[in-house]
This record gives C-alpha cells, structure tokens and sequence, in this order.
C-alpha cells in the first residue's frame, strides 16, 4: 500500500467516539512516515508532496477535533447534581497545644501589666550574647550553642533575651515585659529534646526591684496557670546575664510530686530560669547604676508535654492532626 493509499484509507475512515483514539494514532504514525519519507522523493516533486501532505493533515485534524470536541460538550451535558447526596462533613480546625496553654501564660501577665513584644528570630550576635554579658569566647556561649547564618555575626537566636536588650536600648526605666517566641539551639533530637523551641521571657526593671519580686511574681504566675496544687521552688544556678541566678522547678503535675517517669523519679520538673538582672547588662544598654531588675525565662513545651503526658517534645512540632485531635 503506497503512502497515498494510505492517506485515502483515513481520509476516507468514518471516525466515530469508539474509533478516535485508535484512528488519531494511526494518523500521528503515518505523518512520521510521511515527514520521514521527504528525502526520498524528487527535488521537483516535493513541493507538490508537501502541498499533499498538508492538505491532508489539515483535513484530518478537523475530522479527529470535531469528533473529540463534540464528546467533551456531550460530557458534560450528561452531568448532574445528585441533590440527594449528603455534603462533604467540614472540618474544625483548633488552636495548637502549645498555644494554648501559652495563651494561659499570656493573659496572667497582661493582667498584671506586662507588655507583649516579640523580636526577629534571625539575632545579631551582640544582642543575643555580647550585651547579655557573654562576650566572644565566653565558656558560657556553649550552653547554648546555635546556629550561624553569616559567622560571627548573624545567628538565629538562642534565646528570645535578645529582645529584653532590643527594648532596653529604646526604652528607659521601668520596664515590665514578657518576650515570647521560637528559639533554635544545637541539641540532638531526643524524647526532652528539639533543635527548635518556643520560648517566654519577662523582665521587670526599675529602682528597689528585690529577689522577692521576682519569687512572687513565678510563684503566683504557677499557681494562676497550674492551680494551688502545683509549687515551685527555686534552685541555685548559672546564667551569665543575671546574678544570683535560679532554676524555677515545679512539683512533676503528672504524680502530685509522687515521683514517676515523667520526672525521672524526683517529684519535680525543671520548666525554666530566672535571676537578677546583671549589673553589666544595665551598664551594657546605658542604663543609670541605681537600676535593678530580674528576668525570668521558661521553655514552653515543656508544659503541654506534661499536661498531655507526651512521650516526645517532637510529637508538638510534626503536625500531624491525628495527634492534635487528640490533645483537647
Ligand atoms: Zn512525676
């Protein structure tokens, strides 16, 4: 069968919705042979073929369009609303576990006159450690080693204190804050463990501010969120930027200080710090020497690793709404 034989054949083949898809290959396959087939033809006769061929094509598109046009409208007239058919069931989102029991945290600040300020998770080296008296090669930088973007000097923050010299450096004495946000830190990923997690510091600054103040203000700020069954204490510790310094643990809410696996058999769990401002801080944002304060500092998710008995910290950062459905 010669090639123009061939082309009378499809030309001349009925195309209905059965056949289109079969009758569009053998189409496609016969302009390859066709194309291919040029070189072998006469210099003289080729522009008649190509006129040929063209033509052919033209006619053939046409058939093969109108045949796929007319089942795609025909498509969609036999579509139809099934009115009978119930709606798809919404679905409810909620606020975040750590959300939530922050916003508890929050709203006991707010009333008792505390700002809200948040800072730039991407810190300058001197607002996260130089002016938080932790100057370069200070031993206590490894406490809390983080992430470089641009080494020495642009880091993400260790901690959301960078804020606390941020609103310093623009505000004088008295100054009453809390400072919540992400933090990130170089710690391997474990079951008490994240390279990144949410933070909430205060500060309190102004003339005769005592180690009282700062003790009153966690100890009610507990018991408001956790209830009267919950105490803390306050354990010696080591933080550059203030002095005296104290870890802030609470009695373990899952045994009522019973001692279980949750505090690791002590009755207590460890939830942040807190300390009296450093003097070289205050010298460091120029503020006058008769200037005290303290700051406080607690690691978030930690508290609803504990209310919901969490057996990772990861659990609340890989959202997975399974979980979440679960944690109300
Ligand atoms: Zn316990």
């Amino acid at each position: 069968m010669t090639n123009q034989d061939k082309m009378n054949e499809l030309l001349n083949q009925e195309i209905t919705k059965d056949n289109v898809t079969a009758v569009d290959k053998s189409f496609k396959e016969l302009m390859k042979t066709l194309f291919a087939s040029i070189k072998e033809i006469d210099k003289d006769a080729r522009k008649a073929f190509g006129q040929t061929v063209n033509e052919f094509k033209t006619a053939m598109e046409e058939k093969i369009n109108a045949i796929k046009q007319s089942m795609q409208s025909k498509g969609k007239q036999d579509e139809y609303v099934d009115l009978t058919l119930s709606k798809p069931k919404l679905q409810y989102g909620a606020m975040h576990p750590l959300n939530r029991i922050y916003k508890r945290f929050e709203s006991y600040y707010i009333n008792n006159g505390f700002n809200v300020v948040s800072g730039p998770e991407i810190e300058l080296d001197k607002y996260n450690c130089e002016m938080l008296n932790m100057p370069a090669h200070h031993p206590a930088r490894g406490m809390q080693d983080t992430f470089y973007l641009e080494f020495p000097n642009k880091i993400l923050r260790s901690h959301t204190s960078a804020m606390q010299i941020r609103y310093m450096l623009k505000h004088n004495p008295p100054v009453k804050i809390i400072s919540p946000g992400i933090v990130y830190r170089v710690d391997d990923l474990d079951p008490q463990h994240t390279p990144m997690f949410f933070q909430l510091e205060g500060l309190v600054v102004g003339e005769n501010i005592t180690f009282s103040d700062l003790k009153g203000t966690i100890m009610n700020c507990i018991e408001n969120v956790f209830g009267k069954d919950i105490k803390a204490r306050f354990v010696p510790c080591y933080y550059p930027y203030t002095e005296p310094s104290a870890g802030i643990d609470i009695t373990c809410p899952v045994c009522g200080g019973k001692k279980c696996r949750t505090c690791k058999n002590s009755g207590w769990i460890r939830i942040g710090g807190c300390g009296m401002v450093h003097p070289n801080v205050f010298k460091n944002v120029g503020y006058p020497e008769n200037i005290q304060g303290f700051a406080f500092g607690y690691g978030m998710s930690k508290f609803p690793q504990i209310e919901y008995k969490l057996p990772e910290l990861r659990i609340l950062h890989d959202n997975n709404i399974k979980v979440f459905k679960q944690l109300h």
